[in-house]
């Protein structure tokens, strides 16, 4: 099983045992579960739209729902054992009549265990990343033609929207199953991202995220990604951007993330090991020190900023004196957060057919030791930010214990004792700081 530092943008599971019932029993209902990364969230923002468009009403649990739908990730295992533990839940349910429809979408869908898990589980419908639009016949909309395409618009309106302005990845990581199951490259035109963005400022949006496996590889008739980040920036009271790729990462951007008002002084840039021997058999295509040099860019840009990455423990042929690397690697570049993985073998892939499988306990160790080095780097940084006024954009309202889920500019996620609805900022002063959050007190006017 693979771990993070901090939980990723999943769903939580819904497996209730409450007796069945639906709020309108004429309404035809559906529920999504999103597993994975904000690739799929954001396509399970297109779902939506779809089973909207086909006159369903979206329901949380299952037992309320007509039909189901998980967007799966495929990246590591233990996602597919999640995945395998709902549909094993679903058929429960659907014996006992309460739900009538399961479908799969999303990487899993694209990979060849699919059709395996379309047996053992009954499963109605299969649809890979490509060909999500198949799901509109599915639902008794018209039949769609169209061949997947990134231009397709996903999220409608909202506080925070994502835009996605590329596809698939031409990268061939070791470990990496992405490209067998999305696919290569595809850019979005500029015209066209920024139409997208122009028209969610338009309906309200105050924040947009661009998306892509490797966001920073985007290019389009001559122009690369800062320039489409520039754009954006203009067009958009506040962006950021996720995922990039360190041999992609151009110093200009980094300096226009410093520079520019608009942009979150957030930058997630996986390294994914601090070995230059591991990086070669990974593929990664740079080296440790160049990985530092473009920290050291960004630090100085944005010297308030939070930097974020993802490693990768126990790949194959890691030693003890690769994980050391790793470990100096992540207390010389100070961390503010990290997603540590550790290796999950994927049939297809070339690290799963690698000699040298390191084993469990070692795995362990060396996650729990890079943990504890991030969170350390973590604290600290954070406790610089204890007394200072803040001002934070309100992403999610506040829950039962009266504290909203908010961003500083420096990319810092917050809790923060308001009412104030999501989309909107207000200033206050950082009380006290963990090694994942800010807590900051009453918003001063
Ligand atoms: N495109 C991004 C990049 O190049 O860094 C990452 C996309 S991948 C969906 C997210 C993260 O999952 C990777 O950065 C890597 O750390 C992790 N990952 C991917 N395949 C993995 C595997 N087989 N085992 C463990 N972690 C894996
Ligand atoms: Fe996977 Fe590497 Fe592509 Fe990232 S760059 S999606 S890790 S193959």
């Amino acid at each position: 099983m693979s771990s993070t530092t901090r939980s990723t943008p999943t769903a939580p599971i819904p497996l209730s045992s409450k007796p069945a019932g639906q709020a309108n029993p004429d309404t035809k209902t559906a529920c999504i579960r999103t597993f994975g990364c904000q690739m799929n969230v954001h396509d399970s923002d297109r779902i939506r739209r779809m089973i909207q468009d086909a006159g369903y009403a979206e329901v949380q649990r299952y037992e309320d729902a007509d039909l189901v739908i998980l967007n799966t990730c495929y990246v590591r295992e233990n996602a597919v054992d999640r995945v395998k533990g709902h549909l094993g839940e679903l058929n429960r349910l659907r014996r006992e009549g309460r739900v009538k429809r399961v479908a799969l979408t999303g990487c899993i869908g694209a990979a060849e265990e699919s059709a395996t898990l379309q047996q053992t589980y009954d499963i109605d419908l299969v649809l890979g990343t490509h060909n999500t639009y198949e799901l509109a016949e599915f639902v008794g909309l018209p039949t769609m033609l169209e061949t997947y395409t990134p231009e397709l618009p996903g999220t409608e309106g909202g506080h925070n929207a994502f835009v996605t302005i590329m596809t698939g990845c031409n990268y061939q990581c070791s470990y990496c199953i992405v490209p067998t199951v999305r696919g290569r490259m595809l850019c979005r035109p500029m015209g066209s991202v920024i139409a997208e963005v122009e028209r969610l400022v338009a309906g309200g949006t105050g924040y947009v995220t661009l998306l892509g496996q490797t966001v920073d590889a985007w290019r389009h008739e001559g122009k690369r990604f800062c320039d489409l980040l520039e754009a954006v920036s203009e067009s958009t009271p506040r962006v950021w951007f996720t995922t990039s790729h360190p041999s992609n990462m151009e110093d200009r951007t980094l300096r226009a993330i410093g520079e520019r008002d608009t942009i979150v002084k957030r930058l997630h840039l996986p390294v994914q090991s601090g070995s230059d021997r591991m990086l070669r058999v990974m593929h990664r295509g740079y080296k440790a020190e160049r990985y530092r040099r473009k920290i050291e860019v960004f630090r100085e840009a944005a010297p308030d900023g939070t930097l974020t990455t993802d490693i990768i423990v126990g790949h194959p042929g890691e030693t003890e004196e690769d994980h050391e690397q790793t470990l100096k690697l992540v207390e010389d570049c100070a961390f503010d957060s990290a997603y540590i993985f550790k290796f999950s073998p994927r049939r297809g892939t070339e690290a799963a057919s690698l000699p040298g499988a390191v084993p469990d306990a070692v795995v362990q160790r060396r996650f729990l030791e890079v943990l504890r080095q991030i969170e350390r780097n973590a604290f600290e940084r954070n406790q610089r930010k204890v007394g200072g006024v803040e001002e934070i954009y309100i992403r999610h309202g506040s829950t039962e214990d009266g504290k909203a889920i908010g961003e500083t500019w420096s990319g810092h996620a917050v809790h923060v004792k308001t009412g104030v609805a999501p989309g909107n900022y207000v200033k206050a002063r950082i009380e006290s700081a963990g090694p994942h959050v800010l807590y900051a007190g009453e918003p001063s006017g």
